[in-house]
């Protein structure tokens, strides 16, 4: 198993219902209360699903939404919204991440050793990974906390990294939601989507692994990416419901509403909690979490529901996505382009670094995976153990592919 430590964000009240622009059926007088600068007219209420622009809260954007042509990743020309947002809204109130002793209470692990299971960052928890033979914490009930790097040696440590507010995300999603021949699997620290507020939807986070550290989640399941930028690894907005289910007392500090909109995953199709509009809890949900029913609009579109089990989002997406559909200005971390000074991998003149993209034709898969998963796993000095089950490819084949 890996240490790959993934924090929960917790999502700080953004006022979710009183700051929501009025969902006025997708009209183009809505837009216009959004001061969002739309080039392309929003498709008439019809069955077709697409992001609801009106559903952001328009106090993340740095700049309006606007819609630009894009390539679907069948190849097919497209319109997608383009949405550039902060590290983090204004006034989300994120962490605890890691408690400072054994007597303090932190955010959230989801722990995939012995005795698996979402947990609580606490003495209880920290104990347990002892028993296992990790060390996050010293005789004196201090626990390890690092903001950047590595553990000491023979020492585990739980992360709490720097944001750094100056970093900006730019996220395409398709307008029309456009389904897919066969879903796409979703892996670890996969893009899931973007949330209404604007923070985008991570898949799982890489386990924690012998003398790796933890990223600890906050209680609404979120965390800071090595490149600055907060981002949700749950459906922060029912994340209440999976706390319950894992007999975690402690709750998330955002409103909780489980029949709500959450986001719109990458192939523009919506995530809700866990329930229908109507209070149900939908029984017929297909491999991606998602089905075709009414929603709240009343609209008989397929969409995704978040689950009861932590990571509550969706495994797979049934729709087409956009060609390179995340990048951020952050020099390291998830969607950045190799290397700067901030990026684990260092190398690499505006683009990925030297030797990768040889390297993911040779294991088959993208260039911007691989990265990614040897970000995710520390970067420079990832263990290729973490990154290889990351891949789910075998780790010999893994490191002989990789260049120095
Ligand atoms: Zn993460
Ligand atoms: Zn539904």
């Amino acid at each position: 198993m890996s240490n790959k430590p993934h924090s929960y964000c917790r999502i700080h009240p953004l006022k979710l219902d009183s700051m929501k622009v009025p969902t006025m059926t997708k009209s183009l007088l809505n837009l216009s209360t959004l001061s969002v600068s739309l080039i392309v007219a929003l498709p008439a209420v019809s069955a077709l699903a697409h992001p609801d622009v009106t559903e952001f809260l328009d106090v993340v954007f740095v700049a309006a939404p606007e819609v630009l042509d894009c390539t679907l990743t069948d190849g097919t020309a497209a319109e997608c919204y383009q949405f550039t947002v902060n590290y983090l809204p204004d006034d989300l109130k994120i962490g605890p991440f890691c408690p400072a002793t054994l007597d303090d209470a932190g955010g959230l692990w989801d722990w995939t050793g012995d005795q698996a299971g979402l947990y609580q960052i606490d003495r209880e928890f920290l104990e347990l990974l002892n028993s296992l033979g990790y060390s996050f914490y010293n005789e004196d009930g201090t626990v390890n906390v690092i903001t950047s790097g590595g553990a000491p040696d023979g020492t585990n440590s739980c992360m709490n990294l720097d944001a750094d507010d100056t970093v900006t995300m730019t996220m395409l999603l398709p307008v029309t939601a456009v389904m897919a021949d066969a879903p796409t699997e979703l892996g670890t620290v996969a893009k899931v989507g973007v949330a209404t507020d604007g923070i985008p939807i991570f898949a799982d986070a890489p386990s924690i692994q012998e003398r790796s550290n933890m990223p600890a989640l906050d209680l609404c399941g979120g965390h800071i990416d090595p490149g600055g930028w907060y981002h949700w690894h749950a459906t922060a907005t029912d994340i209440d419901t999976v706390l319950d289910a894992a007999d975690i007392s402690a709750s998330c500090n955002l409103p909780q509403d489980a029949t709500a909109l959450f986001g719109y995953a990458f192939d523009g199709f919506a995530i809700y909690g866990s329930q229908e509009a109507d209070g149900s809890v939908p029984s017929d949900l297909d491999e991606c979490q998602g089905h075709v029913a009414e929603t709240a609009d009343g609209l008989n579109i397929y969409h995704y529901h978040a689950g009861d089990t932590f990571p509550n989002l969706p495994t797979c997406l049934v729709g087409l996505q956009a060609s390179d559909n995340f990048s951020t200005t952050a020099s390291g971390g998830i969607g950045s382009q190799g290397g700067g000074p901030g990026g684990a991998l260092g190398g690499g003149q505006g683009g990925l670094p030297p030797g990768f993209d040889e390297a993911a034709t040779t294991l088959g898969i993208s260039a911007e995976d691989l990265f990614a998963a040897v970000e995710a796993a520390g970067g420079r000095d990832a263990y290729l153990a973490d990154v290889a089950q990351t891949l789910e490819i075998d780790e010999d084949v893994l490191r002989d592919a990789m260049p120095e």
